[in-house]
C-alpha cells in the first residue's frame, strides 16, 4: 500500500467507493466521473504507479487476468453482449497518455452513446 495513493486508500477502505468486484487480487468500483453510462475502475490490490514499472513475469500474469477478468466484469455491469454489444477497455499510461491516478487501472466503459473525454477516443 502506498499511503498516498486514493486508490490504495480505496482498496483499504478508507475513502468511500461504489464497489462491484472484489476477489483476492482486484477489485473495481465505479467511476467517480464516469465518462460513459457504465464506466467502471478495475484496479489490482497492489500498489503499482502504472504499466510501465510492469517489468516482471508476475506482472505480465496479473495484467492478463486483469484484461480476461474485464469482460466478466462488464456483461455482470450491463454491458450489452456480443456480437451487436461490446465495451471498451482503456489504460492510460503517463502525463501525456492521459493518466491522473498513479496506480495501475483499467477503465471499463459501455453503454449508449456519446461518450465523453479520453473515452469517446473518436
Ligand atoms: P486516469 O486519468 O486514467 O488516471 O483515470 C483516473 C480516473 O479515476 C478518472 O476517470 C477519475 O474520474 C477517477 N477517480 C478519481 N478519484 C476517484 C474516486 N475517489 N472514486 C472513483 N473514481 C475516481
Ligand atoms: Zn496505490
Amino acid at each position: 500500500m502506498s499511503t498516498d495513493c486514493i486508490f490504495c486508500k480505496i482498496v483499504a477502505g478508507q475513502i468511500p467507493s461504489t464497489k462491484v468486484y472484489e476477489d483476492d487480487e482486484f477489485y473495481a468500483f465505479k467511476d467517480i466521473h464516469p465518462a460513459a453510462p457504465i464506466h467502471i475502475l478495475l484496479i489490482p490490490k497492489v500498489h503499482i504507479a502504472t504499466l510501465v514499472d510492469c517489468t516482471t513475469e508476475a506482472h505480465q500474469a496479473m495484467l492478463g487476468r486483469m484484461m480476461t477478468l474485464a469482460p466478466k466484469i462488464a456483461a455482470d455491469n450491463g454491458a450489452p453482449a456480443l456480437p451487436e454489444g461490446g465495451h471498451r477497455v482503456v489504460m492510460n499510461v503517463g502525463p501525456a497518455g492521459g493518466q491522473e491516478v498513479y496506480h495501475v487501472h483499467l477503465h471499463i466503459l459501455a453503454g449508449a452513446r456519446p461518450w465523453r473525454g479520453f473515452a469517446a477516443g473518436e
